[in-house]
Formats: C-alpha cells, structure tokens, sequence
C-alpha cells in the first residue's frame, strides 16, 4: 500500500476545501475504500475522513418527503421508523445488502460510491481493466462474466454497479445532494451513476471534491413495493439480478410503477418503458411479463450471462406480483 495522509474533518467547509486537493479522497466506513486500497487498487494521496459530520440524521422534508443524511449507516438507515413505514422498498434493499457488521459501520454516501465487484478490477494481476487503467483492455470480454452486465455495456466495460441501496433510490426518483469546490447541487439519481462508453473510470457523474451530504426522497406514493434480489447464495452475496418494484394502486389498477434493475448494468437500470406498459393495467401474467420483456429489450449476453436476459425477466414478474400481493 502507497503512504497516505489521514485527516478528520470537523466542519462540512473545512471538508471540501481540503477535498478539492489532488489525490485527495473522502473517506467513510472504508468498508470498500480500504479495502481496494489494500488490493492497490485506489492509491490515495490523502484520506478526509468524513464520518464526524453532522450528517448522520433522517429527517422529515417540508414536502413529506425524507432527507438521509450522508453519514446515516445502512443499519439505522433500514430500520429508521419513516423509512420502514414510508418507503419499505429501500429499508428492504438496505437489509438484502451485505452484512450485518457491514451495514452497521457503512454509510448511506460510502454505500452509493462503492465500486464494482468486477474480479478483473479488484485483481491488479490482470492488467487489462480499462476502470482501473484507461485505455488497458476489458479482460471481462472475453473472461469469466457471470456476474457482468446485459444492458448498457460497452466494448471498453462490461461491469455491474453492485449497491442493492442506489437500486431501490432509483425506482423511488430520489435526489442524491452535494456540496463542492463550485458550491452545492442536486442530481436526480437517474444522472448520477453513469454507463461505460468510453470512460468506464469514471462511475458517476460527480466532480472531483464533490461531497455527498444527503439523499433526499419524494414523497412516498408507492403503497406496493417489493425488493427482490437473486444471488447464489442466500445472504452475503452481490445479486446476479435484483428488482426494486414499486406500484402506485388505483382500486385493482395500477396507476403508476417504478421498476429499476440491478447486477445487469453499470447504474441502477430503471425500466422506463416497462413503467409506460405497467400503468393503466391490472396485476395480470399478461400485462407483467409485456412489462418484464420491455425492460431487456436490447440486452446482449455474453459467454457466461446469457442466462441473466431470462432471469431479469421472470425476476420481474415475480417482484411485480408480490408487491401486488398475488400469489
Ligand atoms: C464482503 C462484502 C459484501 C458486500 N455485499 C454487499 C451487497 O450485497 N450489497 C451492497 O449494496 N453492498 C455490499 N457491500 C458493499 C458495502 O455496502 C459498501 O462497502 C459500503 O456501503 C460502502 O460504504 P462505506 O461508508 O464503507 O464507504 P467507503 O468505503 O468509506 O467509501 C466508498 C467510496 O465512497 C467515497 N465516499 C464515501 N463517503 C463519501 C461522501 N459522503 N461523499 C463523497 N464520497 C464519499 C470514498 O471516497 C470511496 O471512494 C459489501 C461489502 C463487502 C466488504
């Protein structure tokens, strides 16, 4: 491991000030960071450990909706009570994460910049990763990619965004909040994760410096919701495939659906056009599985996960249908 400086920072001002420096990284629970830097992966010049803000509140929006702070840790985040009564769908997502010595040091803005679990990234014995070396190569092309993307890849990257949290933030249109060297901004989390194209280095749309204070929700309008998360083992694994389904019921109707997809792309994938199909219909196989083949539409396997087109599919119907609460 590269010699690094440590600094904690005291005040949100004093944080991005120094954040802005070259080489400079924020540092949460490290749950991820450090350990990448371990691997030599990340090789920061300086660490602004960021968890003693006073950001690690949840609080109640003027417009009913909710602020979480950057610093809330998944645990309490998951168990907070207006998360669980509000906005289930991300309590579940949260507890499907990890473990639980995990998700009670990581943080809610740590958890959205956590990086991908592609082995060809982690292992600097490979040296074609166009993430962790632009320009070098994409072993995963032609490699093990069991666990790699359908949707939105490119020839430079094939990896997955790994958080089951930013999935279910998708498909509840939240807003994720920073503050920067330029001052503070909003980004719709739509924008904030990026697809590959030609700069796979680069994850999100964030600049440099720029700090995560919070992550703001709507207002719950979503009384059906559902996180289902396919792995090869039971707990403590990454998903193959997961669905955050969210519906918004008029009588037997729906009226309207969120439907974001994860481990089959390089952002949380909502599935707008599946939406489009959901609303107006009923709860019914016909109108779900129309909905599920919409939402890979488009989507190119390769050696080893082909087999994720047909189960993002049938894991979509099944996340629909048990929101809705049918059998
Ligand atoms: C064995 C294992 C299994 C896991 N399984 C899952 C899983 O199934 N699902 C899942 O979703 N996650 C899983 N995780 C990942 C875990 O959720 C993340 O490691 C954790 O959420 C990262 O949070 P952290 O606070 O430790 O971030 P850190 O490791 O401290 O930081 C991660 C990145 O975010 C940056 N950063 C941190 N805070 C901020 C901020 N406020 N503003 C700007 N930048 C910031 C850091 O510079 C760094 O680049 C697993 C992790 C491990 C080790």
């Amino acid at each position: 491991m590269n010699s690094f400086t440590y600094e904690r920072a005291s005040n949100l001002e004093a944080a991005v000030r120094e954040g802005a420096r070259a080489g400079t990284y924020y540092l949460g629970a490290g749950t991820n960071l450090l350990d990448l830097m371990k691997g030599g992966v990340e090789r920061p010049l300086r660490l602004i450990d960021v968890t003693r803000l006073p950001l690690a509140e949840i609080e109640e929006l003027p417009d009913g909706g909710l602020r979480i702070g950057a610093m809330v840790t998944n645990a309490d985040a998951a168990s907070h009570p207006l998360v669980t009564s509000r906005y289930p769908l991300l309590s579940q997502a949260l507890l499907s994460g990890a473990s639980g010595q995990l998700r009670n040091m990581a943080t809610t803005g740590g958890n959205l910049l956590q990086r991908t679990r592609c082995s060809y990234f982690y292992d600097t014995a490979f040296s074609a990763c166009n993430k962790r070396r632009p320009g070098s190569g994409c072993a995963a092309l032609e490699g093990y990619n069991r666990m790699h993307a359908i949707l939105g890849a490119s020839d430079k990257c094939i990896a997955v965004h790994p958080s089951d949290m930013a999935v279910a933030l998708a498909a509840l249109d939240a807003t994720v909040r920073v503050s920067g060297p330029n001052g503070e901004r909003a980004i719709p989390m739509r924008d904030f994760h990026r697809l590959p194209g030609d700069t796979p280095q680069q994850d999100t749309t964030l600049e440099h410096g720029e700090l995560i204070t919070s992550v703001d929700l709507p207002p719950s309008r979503f009384s059906k919701a559902y996180y289902l998360k396919l792995r090869d083992r039971a707990s403590y694994a990454f998903a193959l495939v997961s669905v955050a389904a969210a519906l918004e019921m008029d009588g037997e109707r729906i009226k309207a659906a969120r439907v974001a997809l994860g481990g089959v792309a390089h952002k949380p994938w909502r599935a707008m056009r599946s939406e489009e199909i959901l609303a107006g219909s009923a709860i019914q196989d016909d109108s779900l599985r129309k909905a599920a083949a919409a939402a890979v539409e488009g989507a190119k396997g390769y050696r080893d996960n082909k087999f994720k087109i047909e189960l993002a599919q049938r894991a979509i119907v099944r996340a629909l249908r048990t929101a809705g609460g049918v059998a």
